[in-house]
């Protein structure tokens, strides 16, 4: 029987976190870092590699394919409305659990002066992380977006806004030109992203085996797991804005599109397994694209644009997890916060996702900036940030998850209203009787 991927990658998953502990137990826990987790880096290393080169020649495919400006205008603007939308219901939805729940209220004198002695150091260097970004102007992140050496955006993972801008007004042009002189560059995208999606299936085979590698690592390097005990109650409220998330996105995707639970959860299921066992979203990209494509049936011209602008700007986990763990701060160390500061922290919350980088960790250091603008008292910053540090990775995860599949769902919804979302059955066999 053969088993379907999102079982193969489970397996390796709950493989590698108990090879993890027991090697752990055992006094192994080196070993596992020397021989193991190499093997879940060469996993993400693969993945990296493989992003600009499917952005690009997947954008030009897409973007050429559409044959009409006027078009990708109205999609593009359709993305951006919808994925502002789904942002600001996820911070609505972390703002009103954690007032119900009042987490911060739980945390004791003790536990906190523990989590300032494990975590004060790496608190205070993602402080000055954060302070080195607030420096800039507040225009600087549009700025941002042009780059001023299209060679130096394309090798930087790190510049993806720059290489989709550039790539965007590359495929504008390759529309604006005759349909001779465009015609044999159009060949040439469309040949170079077969054969980019073709190594994208390839680097599937191995996900199950980089996941187990990338599991057992993460449970060997994990230090104080009673810490996690300490915050249960923080970390559930976290948890269960994300579980929300993923339903909200579930109902949406149905009562927009038509497609049940079980198939939007069975299609983009290895990208969120992905994004689990990464902790980015950059990183699972060329997965949320392939599924999202082959698996959800959203035709490339959409694919090959929401994706990648998803996966950059749009964090609905991040921004979730944002309003909650300032509230929970402020709960926790007494900070009093009025309406101003909550719909401050909405605002902030909204573009501080926007603004976090798809790369692990990068969300707590955006919510320094977060509270911030609320003028949080800078003698307590240190404390607030090494309070929640302790938990922080596995809420990445999970978070990570949510940001994939707001992604998917987004995808979905522009590909139904444009007319180009299919049942992948339905297009195989379209393909088939135009041969
Ligand atoms: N790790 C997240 C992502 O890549 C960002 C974050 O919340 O830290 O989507």
């Amino acid at each position: 029987m053969k088993l379907a991927l999102h079982w193969k990658i489970l397996i390796g998953m709950a493989l590698g976190a108990l090879l993890g502990y027991i090697m752990t137990s055992q006094g192994l826990a080196q070993f596992v870092k020397d021989w193991i987790a190499p093997f879940g880096t060469i996993f993400i290393r693969l993945l990296k590699m493989i992003a600009i080169p499917l952005i690009i020649a997947s954008l030009v495919k897409g973007i050429s394919d559409l044959e009409d400006i006027a078009k990708f205008s109205k999609i593009g603007i359709r993305t951006m409305l919808i994925y502002i939308g789904t942002t600001l219901v996820a911070i609505s939805i972390g703002l009103v659990l954690v007032h119900i729940i009042q987490p911060g209220n739980n945390v004791t004198e003790e536990t906190l002066t523990e989590l300032l002695a494990e975590n004060g150091s790496s608190a205070s260097s993602k402080i000055s992380n954060a302070s080195q970004q607030m420096e800039s102007g507040p225009l600087q992140p549009l700025v941002d977006i042009v780059p001023d050496n299209i060679f130096n955006a394309m090798s930087n993972n790190g510049l993806m806004l720059q290489v989709i801008f550039f790539v965007i007004l590359f495929g504008i042009c390759l529309l604006l030109v005759s349909k001779e002189q465009a015609a044999p560059l159009k060949k040439v995208f469309s040949s170079l992203n077969e054969v980019i999606l073709k190594m994208v299936d390839l680097m599937m085979l191995y996900a199950p085996l980089g996941v187990f590698a990338l599991m057992a690592n993460l449970v060997a390097d994990t230090k104080r797991p009673d810490l996690f005990i300490a915050l249960l109650s923080y970390a559930m409220t976290v948890f269960a804005g994300l579980l929300l998330m993923i339903a909200f996105y579930i109902l949406v995707v149905y009562l927009y599109t038509g497609r049940k639970p079980g198939f939007f959860l069975k299609g983009i299921s290895p990208a969120q397994l992905v994004a689990f066992s990464t902790s980015s979203s950059a990183a699972t990209l060329p997965v949320t694209m392939e599924r999202v494509e082959e698996h959800l049936g959203v035709e490339e011209e959409i694919t090959s644009f929401v994706c990648p602008v998803g996966a950059t700007i749009n964090m609905d986990g991040t921004s979730l997890y944002q309003a909650v763990a300032a509230v929970f701060i402020c709960q926790a160390l007494g900070v009093p916060l009025g309406f101003g500061e909550i719909i401050m922290i909405l605002a902030t919350a909204l573009l501080a996702s926007i603004g976090s980088a798809a790369v692990p960790g990068a969300g707590v250091v955006m919510l320094i900036i977060v509270l911030e603008s609320i003028d949080f008292p800078s003698e307590l910053l240190g404390t607030g940030i090494a309070m929640i540090l302790a938990v922080d990775r596995p809420l990445d995860m999970v978070r990570t998850m949510v940001n994939v599949t707001g992604d998917a769902a987004v995808s979905m919804i522009v590909g139904h209203s444009s007319g180009q979302l299919h049942y992948p059955q339905a297009r195989e066999l379209n393909d088939y009787y135009k041969k």
